[in-house]
């Protein structure tokens, strides 16, 4: 070889390393990039999947559970604190998370939302695992953050036992992540129960829509009774669901989902005016017409549009004030933002507002003060099953006596049996609700007064 050509080749090769270098430095780059998440560290979403997926193929005897987490309250103490305390508390996490086992695969999925995957011989291992990280997670302190952090957790069991799909697993795990954030608890497993009730809701949300615009929902009517001047003073609209598909249906089956849904809010609409189109065509026969209340789902008040929509109903059937009764829940205005405000909207626009179920479970007459309710509708089961017969007319006495001072009038639900009528009358409640006199009935034989058993 010529001796010149030598010095050539070296800077040829150098030349060809340095590229290698910047090229694989480049490439590590774009790995970080595509699969690690730059706040904490761990790997990302698509990295999770990929691996999660390969993992699962080469393992098919071993058992692993994917969870999905996240921490409480994280975006009201981003939105308080900052992005450099969030971010230090999303690190904090990352780091409890993969300290406590090195046979677990975390990632961050997004915001503070993490996924982890456990491979386990026992459920208790699992348990064993969320406790430590909720144990570990609480230690964080900050002098910024005056609360304890906690965490959600859902739960899915790849045991080889179910053929769903890591990507199924995924969306059920999530919703078993939902379910410990509605049930206040640190985590939750997705079960077969839990995949039932999936399995309605979707058969539900399927139909719905064109059950409504069928007519398929119904509205029935039950009287209330005042029973000194035996009277009929007014009456509850209940809605039914006669399905083309699922058959006859009360509505503790479908209501519950439909709030989950979201769907309430069109059906309450559905059925308001449906008592509203009664209401009217009475009024335009010269026909006597009473008081109907209408139930009312806390998922209202989540609406900005609510008042508004409200509003244009009664605008549309031009009915007098005080025809129509919203009966309303204690846990919707006590919990929901801005629920008395539209309280207050409703009262205004003409509404009468009852408080259903009065006495179950978060009773608090001070709270009354505060919005304009007209009517206190005592709850079955908090008057007729609490305690001895004592302790029920101290209890019925007492909110006789409150309500008589905050001027509301009250009318007590599910009454059954003449002796229940005894009491509540020895007691000052005369107005009654119940299948003692009349049962829930479809609105042509409401008109006919044919429901009456007295
Ligand atoms: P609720 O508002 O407490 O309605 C009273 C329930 O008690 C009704 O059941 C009624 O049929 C029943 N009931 C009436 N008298 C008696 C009695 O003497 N004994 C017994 N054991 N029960 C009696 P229903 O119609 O099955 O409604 C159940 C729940 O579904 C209602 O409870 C209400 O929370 C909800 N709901 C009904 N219709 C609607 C609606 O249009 N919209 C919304 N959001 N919820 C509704
Ligand atoms: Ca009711
Ligand atoms: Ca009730």
């Amino acid at each position: 070889m010529h001796s010149f050509l030598f010095p050539i080749l070296i800077v040829i090769v150098a030349a060809f390393f340095v590229l290698i270098f910047y090229f694989l430095r480049r490439l590590k780059e774009l790995y970080k990039k595509a699969y690690i998440d730059d706040v904490t560290g761990l790997y990302n979403r698509v990295y999770f999947h990929d691996e999660v997926q390969k993992i699962l193929e080469k393992n098919p005897n071993q058992k692993y559970a994917l969870m999905a987490t996240n921490i409480v309250h994280f975006r009201t103490i981003y939105g308080s604190y900052g992005p450099e305390l969030g971010n230090v508390i999303l690190k904090f996490f990352a780091e409890k998370a993969v300290s406590i086992r090195n046979d677990v695969l975390v990632a961050r999925a997004k915001e503070d939302k993490y996924q982890i995957l456990l491979p386990y011989e026992t459920k208790q291992e699992i348990i064993d695992y969320i406790e430590k990280l909720s144990q570990l997670v609480h230690t964080f302190s900050s002098e910024t953050v005056p609360t304890k952090l906690y965490i959600r957790c859902g739960v899915g069991l790849m045991d080889g036992q179910t053929d769903v799909s890591f990507f199924r697993m995924l969306s059920y795990v999530e919703l078993a992540r939902k379910e410990a954030i509605n049930r206040a608890c640190t985590y939750y497993f997705f079960d077969t129960e839990m995949g039932e009730r999936l399995r309605r809701e979707k058969e539900f949300s399927d139909i719905m829509e064109s059950a409504l615009q069928n007519g398929e929902f119904k509205v029935y009517y039950q009287a209330k009774h005042d029973i000194v001047e035996n009277t009929v003073i007014g009456a509850e609209a209940l809605v039914r669901w006669d399905s083309s598909v699922k058959g006859f249906m009360k509505p503790d089956e479908f209501i519950p989902v439909f709030e989950r849904n979201g769907f309430v809010i069109d059906l309450d609409f559905y059925v308001l005016e449906e008592v509203c189109k009664m209401l009217r065509s009475q009024l335009d026969c010269g026909k006597r017409a009473v008081p109907v209340s209408v139930n009312q789902s806390r998922m209202h008040f989540l609406h900005d549009d609510y008042c508004e929509r409200m509003r244009q109903v009664l605008l549309k059937y031009s009915l007098p004030p005080g025809l129509i009764e919203l009966e309303i829940t204690e846990t919707a205005y006590m919990n929901m933002s801005g629920s008395k405000e539209k309280l207050i909207e409703l009262k205004n626009m003409g509404y009468q507002l009852s408080i259903d179920d009065f006495g179950n479970g978060y009773s608090s007459f001070p709270l009354l003060f505060n919005v304009p309710i007209d009517t206190l509708k005592i709850d079955k089961d908090f008057l007729f099953s609490a305690g001895n017969r004592t302790t029920r007319e101290i209890l019925l006495k007492m909110i006789v006596e409150m309500s008589k001072e905050m001027n509301l009038s009250i009318i007590c639900e599910g009454v059954e049996k003449e002796e229940q009528v005894d009491f509540l009358l020895s007691n000052g409640c005369k107005n009654v609700q119940g299948y003692l006199y009349a049962r829930p009935v479809p609105e042509s034989d409401y008109l006919d007064g044919n429901y009456l058993k007295f």
